[in-house]
């Protein structure tokens, strides 16, 4: 067992919530040999079993919400709001593969040969190793779990370790919902030593894995030598393009709550604005003063619009994008600044940032930088729209605000993100919707709806002959 313990804290606060023992490669090895273990009986229990444990975790998922939602607004930092709207999406998504254990549809197909019978069938793969990250602390891991489990995987979980509670939370309700114990474990820690011993176990065949394009890159080569499967949701540099005909209004709504939402720590924030040259300086301005009239505070406040982000790390990077920003010649409209009036010095707090005059190759523009800044772009047109947009090394989601319904259906078609939103922010996906990113944002797989099931089975061919002779297909079929 570790010996070593790190602590977990609110980053609003600085509040200690809890001490988790630092998992090595030896509790990697216990927890993988009880998964291997216990899927010999878990993917014998047919899948409508294992949908009603799941049907049954995602009410106990329901009870539990608000104490889930307060325990995210201290030890994430979300707002309550969206708090509640992260263990939402967790009985959403546990919800729908519950259901997909009735289905789990394979095909049927005529054989080319007579009396014979062709079919497809979906089968587990084994231990799925599952690495999360920090910001969607309970929605993340539902979106591995439930659907590794109702394909008949068991699973090693490593949480991100600046949310370990809500994954022992998360996971020991597990219990209670009756799923037989050893189907889910978990490890604690950090990447470089629990998460890594994960992706290297040889008992491990599949990886999937929600973080950083930079250790998404680093799971993939460590996962190479033994050819696994390794599912990669990664980052973004996600667009919202307002052109000359938009509803402003509406426009400034959805750009305020993909840019400042989570304090710009989602995968699919808005990090850049592509306006229409013609209502750039309204925009810039609305904007500024909905920035400007934002309330930053711990999660767990009602009025509430801002809540820290989560950890001094990651203040220090958003930051240095504001000196970068400057320095690249990108002018600071709003923000800027590490907000410490009254208790805020207890936490990590940072303004919501805007930059205008924004060149869409400058860093600010082209880079993660996961906080509440965004950059403004001036285009001249829908096509240099396109191109900037388009620009970039990820293509996680994107989103185009006009009236004009010609121009709405060549973004759908030529945006190259995974998700494309018309007339509504970059955020805001549904649990029975493919979710992932095109280019450097993932591996070519995708999360939620039904294509998730790829990640976590294989696909068998089976073939019967009644016949009662040998009939050999391209051969026999000659006539
Ligand atoms: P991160 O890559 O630093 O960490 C993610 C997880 O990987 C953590 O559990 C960490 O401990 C683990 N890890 C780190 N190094 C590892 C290694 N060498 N081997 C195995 N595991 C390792 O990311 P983060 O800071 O927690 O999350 C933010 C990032 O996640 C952003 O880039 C964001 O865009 C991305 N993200 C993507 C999606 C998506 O669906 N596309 C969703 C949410 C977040």
């Amino acid at each position: 067992m570790a010996t070593e313990t790190f602590e977990s804290t609110s980053p609003a606060t600085g509040e200690v919530l809890g001490t988790f023992p630092k998992s090595d490669a030896a509790d990697v090895e216990r927890a993988v040999e009880t998964a291997r273990a216990a899927f010999e009986t878990w993917r014998l229990v047919p899948a409508p079993r294992r949908g009603e444990i799941l049907y049954r975790f995602a009410q106990i998922l329901e009870r539990e919400k608000a104490a889930l939602t307060d325990l995210m607004t201290h030890e994430m930092g979300k707002v309550k709001a969206e708090a509640g709207g992260d263990v939402q999406e967790a009985i959403d998504m546990t919800y729908y593969m519950a259901g997909e254990g009735r289905r789990l549809w394979g095909q049927t197909t005529p054989s080319e040969l007579p009396d014979k019978f062709n079919m497809s069938v979906r089968v587990p793969i084994g231990v799925v190793g599952a690495i999360t990250p920090w910001n969607f602390p309970i929605a993340i891991p539902s979106w591995k779990l439930a659907p590794a489990l109702i394909c008949g995987n068991t699973v090693v979980l490593k949480p991100a370790e600046d949310t370990p509670l809500l994954a022992d939370r998360f996971v020991e309700l597990f219990d209670e919902a009756g799923l037989p114990a050893g189907v889910v474990n978990i490890v604690h820690g950090y990447g470089d030593t629990a998460g890594e011993a994960l992706v290297r176990h040889p008992d491990v065949p599949v990886i999937t894995f929600t973080g950083s394009r930079e250790t998404g890159v680093a799971v993939t080569k460590a996962a190479a030598d033994r050819l696994k499967h390794v599912h990669l949701e990664l980052g973004g540099k996600n667009a919202i393009i307002v052109l000359d005909d938009a509803d402003l209004d509406l426009a400034v709504e959805g750009i305020v709550w993909s840019a400042f939402g989570t304090s710009g720590q989602r995968c699919t924030a808005a990090s850049r604005v592509i306006a229409h040259e013609t209502i750039y300086d309204a925009l810039q301005s609305r904007l500024v003063a909905r920035a400007e009239s934002m309330r930053l505070g711990p999660g767990w406040e009602d009025d509430t619009d801002v809540g820290p982000v989560i950890n001094r790390a990651a203040i220090e990077k958003i930051h240095s994008y504001t000196k970068i920003g400057q320095d690249e010649g990108a002018r600071l409209l709003t923000g800027g600044e590490i907000a410490t009036e009254g208790d805020l010095d207890k936490g990590f707090f940072y303004r919501p940032t805007i930059f205008g005059d924004v060149e869409a190759g400058m860093r600010i523009a082209q880079e993660e930088i996961f906080g509440p800044t965004t950059a403004l772009i001036k285009v001249g047109d829908f096509d240099e729209a396109i191109r900037v947009a388009n620009g970039i090394r990820f293509g996680l989601s994107s989103s185009i605000f006009t009236r004009d319904v010609n121009k709405a259906f060549r973004a759908m078609r030529d945006l190259q993100t995974g998700i494309t939103y018309i007339n509504a922010g970059t955020t805001g996906a549904e649990v029975h919707l493919p979710f992932g990113g095109t280019k450097d944002t993932g591996n070519g797989h995708r999360e939620a709806g039904q294509t998730a099931l790829d990640v976590f089975t294989e696909w068998k061919s089976i073939y019967v002959d009644y016949s009662g002779r040998l009939q050999r297909a391209q051969i026999d079929t000659a006539s």
